[in-house]
């Protein structure tokens, strides 16, 4: 079926399905095949060819991929824009995998100071190891990273907005900054998703989803994709299969499953967590709210310029308050659950490290991701918390 001129909601409904190809099945089924038996000897020769051949769209061994894992492929790619995707373990193993397929010994790689954690890790302790360095640049820098682009610059990686503090960087400024040294632009479009911002369209080369978030959606799988323009594709591809990694099509069917609610979850996820983060904006406890979509925050114009909606995951900060009460008010809470991760039906909360260039209220900076409960019962949930911390409270507890 063309696909072409759908819109979003009905693409959703539609990627990643061939029920011609399945016997009617209304899902693409879970092919777990380590190997595809050969119809005969003379394909031999051609299947050998055809696996190194990016473009051959038939299955050959499990490593390569199958129709589960192809299927999965196609739709997070058609839906975000770009050309094709490549399924990865982890988000993590994508960023790894599109790191290591576009960057060599001796290349620099400029990156945004509010990236995700574990990908600061990457950059900091495993490439250096390769002689591929990474410096930081401040994540409102737009086009000024021209400054900071070396002879040697491979690559810049964006992350939009950061996952912890939540600027949203101008990725068409830093395209053209980037494309005008021959450099390539890197995306994490975790938190936006295929859905809510069009990477291809705004010049990115190359995006990384830890479809673990909200592309599965249901905390129960870890799964990456990384999807880019046509020209990288077919070098991109051979990398990251050289180097052995692949998606197993029980998870990649479990990321389809998901992108079939995406729309309707994203949309319960924005409307939540807009409410609770305007909650929290009211109350004394709190400093400073990071959502991308409140006016004031960092990038909020390039936000409402590039972005199609947002998502359950922003930052608050907290007034400064003694260690123990904070634990007092995180332990008090029973909806939002402490944990990593985020993008599942439930709802989480967390401290969070600030990167050295952040620009936000002094004070405790915590991450809230708003999930799919009655936002009644969430803003309820913090309040009694929040009480714990407030400096109204009796003192009377901590008298003998
Ligand atoms: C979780 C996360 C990742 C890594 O994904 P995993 O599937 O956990 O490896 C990358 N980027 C962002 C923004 C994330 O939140």
């Amino acid at each position: 079926m063309s696909t072409q001129r759908m819109r979003d909601d009905t693409l959703l409904t539609h990627l990643g399905r061939d029920p011609a190809s399945h016997e009617g099945s209304v899902n693409t089924p879970v092919y777990r095949s380590s190997t595809f038996i050969w119809p005969d000897t003379s394909t031999l020769p051609n299947h050998l060819h055809n696996a190194d051949d990016p473009h051959y769209r038939g299955h050959i061994y499990g490593r390569n991929g199958n129709p589960t894992t192809a299927a999965f492929e196609d739709a997070v790619a058609q839906l975000e824009g770009g050309f094709r995707g490549l399924i990865m373990p982890s988000g993590l193993a994508a960023i790894v995998g599109a790191v290591l397929a576009v960057a060599r010994a001796g290349d620099h790689i400029l990156v945004t100071d509010n990236c995700y954690w574990h990908a600061r890790q990457v950059f900091d302790q495993i490439l250096p190891r390769y002689g591929i360095q990474a410096t930081y640049f401040a994540p409102m820098l737009g086009e000024d990273i021209a400054g900071l682009i070396q002879p040697n610059t491979r690559l810049v990686y964006a992350e939009a907005p950061g996952s912890s503090t939540f600027e949203v960087q101008d990725i068409p400024a830093l395209a053209r900054a980037a494309h005008a040294h021959g450099a390539l632009l890197m995306l994490d479009n975790t938190w936006a998703t295929p859905l809510f911002f069009k990477a291809f369209a705004h010049g990115v080369d190359i995006s990384i989803h830890a479809a673990t978030k909200y592309l599965v959606g249901h905390s129960d799988a870890m799964l990456g994709v990384i999807v880019t323009t046509e020209p990288l594709y077919a070098g991109v591809r051979e990398t990251v299969r050289q180097l052995g990694y692949i998606a197993s099509a029980d998870d990649a069917y479990l990321g389809l499953r998901g992108l079939r609610t995406l729309g309707v979850r994203l949309r319960q996820h924005e409307s939540s967590a807009l409410t609770v983060a305007r909650w929290l904006q009211q109350r004394p406890e709190v400093a400073q709210v990071l959502h991308p979509a409140l006016p004031g925050a960092t990038g909020h114009a390039i936000f409402q310029r590039d972005f199609l909606g947002s998502t359950g995951l922003f930052g608050v900060v907290l007034k400064p308050a003694p260690e123990p009460l904070i634990s007092t008010f995180l332990e008090s809470l029973r909806l939002f659950a402490m944990g990593a991760s985020w993008g599942g039906f439930e709802s989480l909360i967390r401290t969070q490290q600030r990167h050295p260039s952040a620009q936000i209220a002094d004070g405790v900076l915590l991450r809230l991701h708003v999930g799919l409960e009655a936002v009644e019962d969430l803003i309820a949930d913090l309040q009694q918390g929040l009480e714990h911390l407030s400096v109204t409270q009796p003192s009377s507890r901590s008298l003998p």
